[in-house]
């Protein structure tokens, strides 16, 4: 595959769209921000008209957008872009999206000829910039196989994975994010606690790191935290929210009662309504600093 469109040129799809344009690839780039576009230009991309007109003459069509209503309306909408596309080309959206949606962008996939992977990402912008994503793949073999030679230059080799049939990709990302959303609320809880409870915030850190109960978040994650008060702007909240959404979506499709999780998404929109779209990512720690009069701060080290 040497002809790419790439759709969605936002904090990651810009650079995982530069990757491919210093790996060779002839992209044409579509995004509806001119700013985005512009940068895309700058990156050696042809600028398309529209997504579909992007689509025309790719062998892979590659998305990256907000969430699923965008994915929807660029892929399957009126004027969509598989309609667009060549049968025997494959489209890849690497966006966190729903299982259920990903159903009918196959349903419309196939009746155009069309392959389809889900590919959603981890590692954030900064791993987007550096071109160490890792990578969860759903969807049939020879299309996984086709289209890894993008995927290695976007991410890191070592942790593309080819998790099963169209909609894994999707579910296992959904699903490791709410862990991870999980951990910062059970943490930002008991290091409130333990700190009011009279327990200096070190020593508590130290000694739950160096306990079965520890965890990476609980090691690296939260030290941005704790060590410089950065809620981590990186990924905003009005992205956490909608992953968090679609995880316990995924849980009521499947019929899984996930009481720990509703409630977790509820702690998380609670920090959206009270700091803001753009706040970081781990800003739910903010309410518990709130509550408890507090802020987790480790003295400087050194
Ligand atoms: P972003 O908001 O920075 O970028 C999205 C881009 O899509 C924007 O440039 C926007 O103009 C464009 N767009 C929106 N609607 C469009 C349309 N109809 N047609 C064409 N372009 C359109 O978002 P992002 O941070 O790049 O995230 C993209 C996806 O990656 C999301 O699903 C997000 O959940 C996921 N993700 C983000 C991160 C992160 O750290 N930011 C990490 C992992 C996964």
């Amino acid at each position: 595959m040497k002809s790419i469109s790439f759709i969605g040129l936002g904090n990651m799809g810009g650079p995982m769209c530069g990757h491919l344009l210093k790996a060779g690839y002839d992209v044409s780039a579509f995004d509806i921000a001119p700013d985005a576009l512009e940068r895309a230009r700058a990156a050696g991309a042809h600028v398309a008209g529209s997504a579909a007109a992007s689509a025309q003459g790719a062998e892979a069509v590659v998305t990256m957008l907000p969430a699923p209503a965008q994915v929807e309306e660029v892929l399957i909408g009126e004027g969509g872009v598989i309609a667009a596309m060549a049968p025997g080309t494959v489209a890849i959206d690497m966006s966190t999206s729903s299982r259920s949606l990903g159903e009918r962008l196959l349903a419309a996939a196939r009746e155009r000829g069309v392959e389809l992977l889900d590919a959603p990402v981890a590692g954030q912008s900064i791993g987007a910039r550096a071109g160490t994503l890792a990578i969860y793949v759903g969807g049939p073999a020879d299309a996984f196989e086709r289209a890894r030679p993008l995927f290695e230059v976007m991410g890191d080799p070592g942790r593309i994975f080819h998790l099963g049939p169209n909609g894994a990709g999707y579910t296992v990302k959904l699903l490791l994010n709410l862990l991870w959303f999980i951990q910062s609320v059970a943490t930002g809880e008991v290091l409130s606690v333990g700190v009011r409870a009279g327990v200096s915030l070190a020593k508590l850190h130290e000694a739950l790191v160096g306990s079965p109960a520890t965890s990476n978040f609980l090691e690296r994650d939260v030290r941005m935290v704790l060590d410089g008060g950065d809620y981590d702007d990186a990924f905003p909240m009005r992205l956490v929210t909608k992953d968090l959404g679609l995880a316990v979506d995924l849980a009521r499709e499947v019929g899984m009662p996930v009481e720990l999780s509703g409630l977790v998404e509820q702690i998380h929109r609670r920090a959206r309504a009270a700091y803001g779209d753009d706040a970081g990512e781990i800003s739910a720690i903010r309410l518990y600093e709130e509550l408890a009069g507090l802020k987790l701060r480790l003295p400087p080290s050194g």
